[in-house]
């Protein structure tokens, strides 16, 4: 390789070595071609052939192209896997080129900065973030480049830190090489997948000596050092890959700590605030459930609120009362919504316009938008909530941009913007002279046949147009002999001759050169447009910023309704008290019986630690999480599925709950749930929600026990922690902890047992169970009757304390007589008054013979199997 290189070949090696990390789409005539390795990985990723230059020679070259037109999907393709595609393109006509065409790379698509529509989803956010360290602060910045959102935060812990990295969903993280080997980075890795982070040279983080982006002037360098580093490699990233104006990247917005409920990524996916835990679906989720955006940018501002709940109050306040007002006001609401369907993604519009990328079609959606927003202001008029008031006056119609891209763009433009056919006729004076040359040469060139037909007798004579050689007239062979003198002739077909003549080259020239010229000029035009529409861009930022709040808000109220929610009264005081609650997602689902609402007092002070037993299935963990998600429900300023709700504000949700799923990641259960357990007693505070599902089953009862009440004591230990919580567990041996410690109170859901079933009346009542109903629940899934015999010998031998010196019960030791019937009679009715009690039960009004038959039948049944055994 090397000597025998063609110039095409050692241009592409020159542009792969400044792009070393990217697979090069390089621009050749109509395709994007591939080479070397880029083509060896790009053609397995992308399922298409690998061939070669030269193939079969010494120097071949590995190679794969796509079609350049249809290039998007194959990008979109490696983007989502992971990788980085630079294209690069060929800058100068080739027509006009000395030696070997030009060709730079225009733009490098990453991903984490995406921009086309296909590669978003509407009603999400797509981030790249950067981290970076300095003097122990850790600071964070992230960027939506097709909205232009861009959010920096700093943190002196690092655990913290890390939640709050890993607690959104980034598509890429961008690090200082420095970093690469460090403790930081093995310890977010754990996080975050290793794949998305892209290790930079220092320089992108460093501020150098040269005046930084302005944009960056909104950070204070010196008193947010870690900050402004993550927030300047962002920004220099995103400009050196999109290679073009960053007009919509204007304001930087801090994220501080302080101003919202802290909601990690375990708390989220054990909530299942966005995806179900089991499987990751959306359906299922408390989002699926809360959105009725109609507009993308709702839907992006309401996943924002449910990802940071605010811990104002008053701000909280001033959400749910504008919720409040549109709840209350329906038919407001219901205008409200169709109009704004008419409302296209104006944030994403004005980002593409601001970024030089956006289409007339993309205009014409911008345009439409702003044509609906008068009627949005109209309908709104009435608020009177401040938050309101405030979106109403934030709403700007932006009519000369409407009136200009109205003047100026074609109705029902082509999506291209170099084959003419998106401006309109009477914007400009030139095109329009244009547009009529072209379009009369047409009707000259139409007109020409008929007289060519008749000047020379040739009726089957024809007028014809190639790329070859342009206009021509096409005679059959038949009537060659008739053709005049001044035809040239140019090809000759099986049955025909073509020929040109003198004057259809001079009006072809006229058509063509008018048509080129049309293209171009329309093309100007454009540009100009957009780039008039571009200087707007904070207008149309703060007016796409205020329709997302109002969208939020308006969703939330007609969701309140649908659903039957109240309006939560949130205060700063340690109180949660629920009356009927329910949980969100669950009292969806079609059950039989129908949700259960329940109610709930917690404080700090003796309902501090609410400790809920009763069996599996019962419904501890439905309860526990319910009533999370009403606190983060009434954080974000929503209603609340519960008939009356006080939430006094929660700093932070610590869940702890199933232990499922860490598997993969190398940990066993029980580590996993201890160093889950750890990271809430370090970090909790007074003002947390703690929720503890069945703490201490990933190890042997009595180590599972004993960490359990210990962790308990400390957690409501006021001096120590006592932060609000609520802990179920199957341990009833835990509900004594409520006879020794003050603040700690016992509940249980109440079960009814009937006839060796047990029913689950889902109700919460004060006190403790006593048994864990494990059993019942066995035979209740149908375990054969000879294990549930046994099983409930062996728990009447464990419950009287035979244990190991270890601590482990000696099941092994138990001999089979100490086992069955006897103990089982401890639990359960007899049949004989399992029959009694049913035969009581039987209204008889209401049975029909039949049933009654078959229910003596059962009993018969049963009476007699109870003899034999
Ligand atoms: P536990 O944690 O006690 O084992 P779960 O909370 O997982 O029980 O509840 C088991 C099932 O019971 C739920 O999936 C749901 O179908 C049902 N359930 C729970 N709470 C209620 C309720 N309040 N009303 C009606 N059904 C409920
Ligand atoms: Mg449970």
């Amino acid at each position: 390789m090397g000597v025998n290189l063609t110039p095409a070949m050692r241009q592409f090696l020159e542009v792969k070595e400044k792009y070393r990390d990217c697979i090069i789409f390089f621009r050749m005539g109509d395709f994007y071609e591939m080479f070397f390795e880029d083509a060896v990985t790009a053609s397995k990723v992308l399922e298409i052939t690998l061939t070669s230059r030269n193939k079969g020679k010494e120097d071949s070259v590995p190679l794969c192209g796509v079609p350049f037109h249809s290039a998007a999907p194959y990008i979109s393709r490696l983007v989502e896997k992971g990788f980085k595609v630079a294209i690069c393109e060929q800058v100068e006509d080739p027509r006009e080129a000395k030696g070997i065409v030009k060709r730079e790379v225009v733009k490098v698509v990453t991903p984490g900065l995406l921009t086309e529509p296909e590669n978003l989803s509407a009603k999400e956010n797509h981030f790249l973030a950067a981290v970076a360290l300095h003097d122990g602060t850790h600071g964070l910045a992230f960027l939506d480049l097709s909205t232009g959102e861009f959010r920096v935060t700093e943190a002196a812990d690092r655990d913290l830190f890390l939640q709050e990295v890993s607690s959104l969903d980034f598509r890429e993280v961008l690090l200082s090489e420095e970093l690469k080997n460090s403790g930081f980075v093995r310890a977010l890795s754990a996080r975050i997948d290793f794949s998305i982070m892209n290790f930079l040279p220092p320089g992108y983080f460093a501020n150098g000596a040269e005046p930084g982006p302005a944009l960056l002037d909104q950070i204070d360098a010196s008193g947010s050092p870690a900050a402004f580093a993550a927030a300047r490699a962002v920004y220099l990233y995103a400009r050196e890959t999109q290679m073009t104006e960053l007009g919509h990247l204007n304001r930087v917005e801090w994220l501080r700590g302080g101003d919202f409920m802290a909601v990690d990524e375990k708390a989220k996916r054990n909530l299942e605030l966005f995806e179900t835990m089991r499987d990751g679906k959306r359906e299922g989720s408390l989002f699926k459930i809360i959105d009725d955006t109609i507009t993308a940018m709702g839907g992006r501002r309401l996943r924002w609120w449910l990802n940071y709940p605010l811990l104002d109050e008053a701000k909280i306040n001033e959400r749910l009362a504008a919720v409040s007002e549109l709840k209350r006001k329906h038919i407001l609401r219901a205008d409200l919504r169709g109009l704004l369907k008419r409302v296209y993604d104006v944030e994403r519009l004005g980002a593409r316009v601001s970024m030089g990328i956006a289409n007339a079609r993309d205009l014409v959606a911008l345009r439409d938008s702003l044509l609906a927003l008068p009627a949005v202001k109209e309908s709104i008029r009435e608020l009177e909530s401040p938050l309101g008031r405030k979106i109403l006056s934030s709403i700007d119609e932006l009519p000369e941009t409407a009136r200009l891209i109205s003047e100026a763009i074609a109705d029902d433009p082509l999506p291209t913007l170099r084959e003419g056919g998106i401006i309109r006729e009477g914007y400009d004076g030139e095109l329009d002279r244009l547009i009529s040359l072209s379009r009369d040469g047409k009707k000259y060139i139409a007109a020409l046949e008929e007289k060519e037909r008749r000047e020379t007798g040739i009726q089957p004579l024809k007028v014809g147009y190639n790329s070859v050689f342009g206009y021509y007239i096409e005679v059959t062979k038949l009537n060659s002999s008739l053709v005049p003198p001044h035809y040239v002739r140019k090809q000759t077909l099986v049955n025909a001759e073509r020929y040109i003549t003198q004057e259809l080259k001079e009006y072809e020239d006229a058509v063509l050169g008018a048509e080129t010229k049309r293209k171009e000029r329309e093309y100007d035009l454009f540009v100009k447009v957009r780039a008039q529409a571009a200087a707007e861009i904070r207008r149309i930022q703060k007016t796409a910023s205020a329709i997302a709040d109002l969208d939020s808000v308006q969703s939330l109220a007609e969701v309140a309704e649908m659903n039957n929610y109240c309006c939560p009264v949130v205060d700063d005081s340690d109180v949660i008290e629920i009356r009927d609650g329910r949980h969100p997602v669950i009292e969806k689902m079609k059950m039989a019986e129908g949700f259960v609402p329940n109610d709930l007092l917690l404080d700090r002070e003796a309902n501090r630690f609410l400790i809920i037993t009763g069996p599996n299935m019962a419904g501890k963990s439905t309860y526990i999480r319910q009533v999370a998600l009403i606190v983060v429900m009434a954080q974000m300023g929503s209603f609340v599925p519960a008939s009356q709700a006080r939430v006094g504000t929660v700093d932070r949700v610590f869940t702890r709950v199933g232990a499922a799923d860490n598997l993969a990641r190398g940990q066993s259960t029980f580590m996993v749930e201890m160093s889950e357990m750890a990271d809430i007693l370090k970090n909790a505070t007074g003002k947390s929600l703690i929720l503890l599902d069945e703490v201490g089953r990933g190890t042997s009862t009595f180590d599972g026990l004993s960490i359990a009440w210990a962790v308990a004591e400390h957690v409501h230990d006021k001096e120590k922690l006592g932060a609000r919580t609520m802990f179920a567990t199957h341990y009833h041996q835990l509900t004594d902890l409520a006879l020794t410690r003050e603040g700690i109170k016992n509940y249980s859901i109440a079960v009814r047992e009937w006839g060796g079933k047990i029913i689950f009346l889902r109700k919460i009542v004060e006190g403790g169970t006593s048994r864990s109903y494990g059993i019942q629940v066995a035979r209740l899934a149908g375990v054969p009757q000879e294990i549930i015999d046994r099983a409930s010998g062996i728990l009447r031998n464990l419950e009287s304390g035979e244990l190991d010196g270890m601590g482990m019960p000696k099941i092994a030791a138990l001999n089979k007589k100490d086992a069955g019937r006897e103990g089982q009679l401890n639990l359960f009715i007899s049949d004989e008054e399992f029959v009694i009690r049913e035969l009581r039960g039987l209204d008889l009004m209401r049975t029909a013979p039949l049933d009654a038959l078959n229910l003596i039948g059962e009993w018969k049944e049963k009476l007699e199997k109870g003899k034999k055994s």
